[in-house]
């Protein structure tokens, strides 16, 4: 059995889906479980539906449902031009989802408040429709293809906008719900990102989290592999929104892509790695636009070479500066600090410190405010925002020789405000103003990768 996850823009239209489906049939001796996204752009969609209904703007609503409920309508004609029962069926279905996402956001428009609830309802309707969508097409190519409702299987804590898979739930519930599914059929088919919680309310696990799907129903099956297909050609040294000349990496481990998706690569959600690792599935990162080529093969440590392989980023970030003098030669005051932080679920990515100070970069999308108020308690707290965090990436890069000369010395002209060395040796990461971040990434990806024996001037 193998897992195979269609991004946004492998599903965006009838061009894509039409290619999905046949990179699909190619592989159904394999036993594919077919995990998809909602149609791109469609999640930001629900997400602005549901602003507009919290702050009551009936009119901008009903626009938006609109257009979604058309985009989808237009698509099942394309798709289902030559199935017209199947086609009513499945303008059915779409006009059903879609009226009752109408009646929730009438709902929240006429109290003008939405509650996390009722936002997880909202936005988990992309993947409702997208899978039944593409389930429908696959029937009318000839490939036997059974739906599965991803809320019965992917079980997560309440937390209703960023559920946390509860694996005993999931390991014990997909491989029976596969099972029945397969009953008769050629491929089957279930939505990302959504899930339930134990009282069946639904909940999402965060935004990007249709790898983290693919991922824990690859390790609930003993999947053979699992497939992330997306629009590149695999996993690149940088960005390649950000930096032009980005190499393509044939292959890296667990640990180099689970650093670089943590520290900003958005190639993958952060914890894809995580539930494949326990099963050892190796994962591949492919492009469905060019379905022949190799990709990017995420294995165990051993099948690696040491080594730099990415440059990874996060454009905004903050750095939490906390200073005390009682830091000094007393025991407990880190864990007071960072009992603060976790009561307060702000997630924190680079630590460090010095005698009497400790400094923390912390996403600027946290609410850090009672995080600061607390810790003005006992010490004095300066907090830094517009700053961008990088993170120069790869196996044991921390032991080879000449590393960090060579990945500050490109960044002579510019202040670093922070230093952390991950004691795992593949991650170096700083912190610089965020208004550097474009030429400091540029230039770090052209020393390291593009032309490693330049000058560094
Ligand atoms: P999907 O909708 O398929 O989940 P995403 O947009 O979430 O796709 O992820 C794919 C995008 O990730 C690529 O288009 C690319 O711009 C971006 N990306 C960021 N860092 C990297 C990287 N190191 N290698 C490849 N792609 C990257
Ligand atoms: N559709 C969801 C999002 O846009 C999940 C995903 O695409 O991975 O965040
Ligand atoms: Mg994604």
């Amino acid at each position: 059995m193998i897992v195979m996850k269609f991004g946004g823009t492998s599903v965006a239209n009838f061009e894509a889906i039409t290619r999905t489906i046949f990179i699909v049939g190619g592989k159904l001796d394999q036993k594919p479980i077919v995990v998809v996204s909602a149609l791109s752009k469609v999640t930001d969609a629900l997400y602005k539906i549901s602003d507009a209904a919290a702050s009551r703007d009936k009119a901008l609503t009903a626009e938006l449902i609109d257009q979604l409920r058309q985009r989808h309508y237009n698509l099942v004609r394309e798709l289902l031009e030559h199935s017209p029962a199947l086609q009513q069926e499945a303008l059915g279905k779409v006009g059903e989802i879609c009226d009752s996402l109408e009646s929730l956001a009438n709902a929240i428009c006429a109290v003008g408040e939405l509650s996390d609830r009722n936002k997880a309802i909202i936005i988990s309707n992309g993947e409702l429709l997208s899978s039944t969508i593409i389930c429908y097409a696959m029937n009318s190519k000839g490939i036997k293809t059974h739906f599965i409702d991803a809320r019965k299987m992917m079980i997560t804590s309440d937390s209703y906008l960023k559920g946390e898979p509860i694996l005993e739930e999931i390991t014990s519930r997909v491989p029976k719900i596969v099972e029945q599914a397969y009953e008769g059929a050629a491929a089957v088919i279930t939505q990302g990102f959504i899930g339930s919680n134990l009282q069946g309310e639904q909940t999402v696990l965060g935004r990007g989290g249709s790898d983290y799907s693919a991922s824990l129903i690859g390790m609930a099956v003993d999947a053979e592999r699992i497939e992330i297909w997306t629009d590149v050609d695999g996993v690149r040294s940088a960005d390649p929104r950000r930096v032009a000349n980005t190499k393509y990496l044939e292959k890296i481990s667990f640990e180099e892509a689970a650093e670089m998706a943590h520290f900003g690569a958005k190639v993958l959600h952060p914890l894809t790695i995580e539930p494949a690792v326990k099963k050892n599935i190796p994962l591949y990162v492919l492009n469905s636009m060019n379905p022949s080529g190799k990709g990017t093969a995420i294995l165990q440590s051993e099948y690696i070479e040491d080594g730099v392989k990415s440059v990874s980023f996060k454009e905004n970030i903050r750095v939490i500066n906390i200073f005390s003098m009682r830091m000094i030669n007393t025991s407990g005051f880190l864990r007071r600090v960072f009992e603060i932080f976790s009561e307060n679920k702000v997630s924190v990515d680079l630590i460090s410190t010095s005698e009497a100070n400790i400094s923390v970069t912390v996403d600027a999308s946290e609410k850090i405010d009672k995080v600061v108020q607390q810790l003005s308690e006992f010490a004095d707290v300066i907090v830094d925002d517009d700053k961008s965090q990088v993170s120069v990436i790869g196996k044991n890069i921390v032991r080879l020789n000449g590393m960090l000369k060579k990945t500050f010395a490109p960044l002579k002209k510019c202040n670093v405000y922070m230093i952390s060395q991950g004691a795992s040796f593949v991650n170096i990461s700083f912190v610089v103003d965020r208004e550097e971040l474009n030429d400091v990434v540029n230039q770090l990806h052209y020393h390291l990768f593009e032309n490693p024996d330049a000058e560094v001037m």
